[in-house]
């Protein structure tokens, strides 16, 4: 059988053999990072250590609070419930869970490309923004469209609203700076950086006043109960900081990433990459097959041993056609027929051949297919 080729890092990207020595070392290390003897100091140092690093991942100041949770998805959720905000606006393309995080969110809509328009945002503190939270993604998981996190949150700023961005998807990928964002809060995952699964964190400003959805024995500074998971902090905090080492490699991916494009483009001018003008992660391509619906191209590449995935990764396994590309304007035919390829590190040039292989192939059969019918 041909070797793997993996190309689902936005769903997920494997664990770095760093990380994995930094989880094994902290579950040997032992001790609850609370206790006050020997043992719990030793986790506490751990612990530190590992928030430490991502703090510098992300340039958060001192004064910020590297808030550990179990994974980006509750990092959210802590911000937008913990807030204390009564209004909050999202963008028509965040990830469902910031979409779940409330019950009564208010969508700024985004155009053919993703991208929020400031002066509609604008329009929407019409009302003033005192009790307002703006949530905007910095990437887009599916597309890797990136958005323009730091003018949105000057003019939420103005209208004294809070901001928080989901970062989860442009660490390693991008330079992500709290700091020259200017956002409030700012949600992380370990494991779409090689770190384990299972870990998160949120970055909240110091003038911010979030309470915790579960305070428990006041871990966390109080705003996250529960004893903490110190061996997978441990690996997040290794991850994080290769993440930003391996940002360098990121121009190779995109090297990599754009040839794809273009030699399916070659292939299929009828094919669509979506937002491909658009300012992306440089690692993210979503192209749309026409006729030849996500499911079945994902079955076919899986046969191939090629891992790629339709957008986002759902818990079901099953593929559904994409939210996103249905908040963006695109028709049914294009959000149903539209994979992910999402690149790392471990991608090479023949895994680039060999999937654009794979799909010429299965584009070449349907249109022969298409043109018996
Ligand atoms: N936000 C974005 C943009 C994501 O892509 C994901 C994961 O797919 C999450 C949040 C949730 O992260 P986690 O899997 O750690 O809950």
């Amino acid at each position: 059988m041909s070797q793997t080729v993996y190309m689902d890092h936005n769903a997920t990207s494997p664990t770095r053999p760093q990380a994995v020595d930094a989880v094994v070392r902290a579950m040997q290390t032992g001790g609850n990072p609370s206790s006050v003897h020997a043992m719990g100091r030793k986790a506490l140092r751990v612990l530190e250590d590992a928030r430490e690093h991502v703090r510098a991942a992300v340039n958060a100041p001192k004064s910020a609070q590297v808030v550990f949770t179990s994974c980006g998805t509750e990092a959210n959720t802590l911000a937008l419930q913990g807030c204390g905000r009564k209004t909050v606006f999202v963008g028509a393309t965040e990830h469902p869970s910031v979409m779940r995080a409330r019950t009564e969110i208010v969508r700024i809509s985004v155009d053919v490309n993703g991208l929020i328009d400031p002066f509609q945002l604008e329009e929407m503190f019409a009302g003033g923004g005192d009790d307002t939270i703006v949530s905007v993604m910095l990437a887009n998981n599916e597309t890797g469209v990136l958005q323009q996190v730091e003018g949105i949150a000057r003019i939420a700023h103005r209208y004294h609203a809070l901001v928080h961005t989901d970062a989860v998807q442009a660490l390693g990928k991008v330079d992500v700076d709290f700091t020259a964002l200017g956002v409030d809060m700012m949600s992380l995952s370990a494991h779409k950086i090689g770190g384990p699964l299972g870990v998160g964190a949120l970055i909240v400003g110091k003038d911010v006043e979030l309470t915790a959805l579960n305070g428990g024995g006041g871990q966390e500074n109080g705003l996250r109960g529960g004893t903490q998971n110190v061996p997978g902090i441990a690996g997040f905090g290794v991850a994080a900081e290769l993440a930003v080492a391996g940002l360098s490699d990121m121009a190779r991916v995109k090297v990599l990433r754009d040839r794809l494009e273009a030699r399916i483009q070659e292939i299929a001018p009828d094919a669509t990459v979506i937002a491909a003008m658009a300012d992306r992660l440089p690692n993210t391509s979503f192209i749309s097959m026409p006729g030849v619906d996500a499911e079945t191209q994902i079955m076919t590449f899986d046969l191939a041993n090629i891992c790629v995935s339709a957008g986002s990764a759902c818990a079901s396994g099953k593929t559904k056609s994409s939210a996103v590309l249905g908040a963006m304007g695109l028709g049914q035919d294009i959000a149903k027929s539209a994979v992910r390829v999402s690149l790392a590190h471990t991608n090479t040039e023949d895994d680039i051949e060999r999937f654009i292989s794979a799909w010429g192939d299965l584009y070449q059969r349907k249109g022969a297919a298409r043109s018996a019918a």
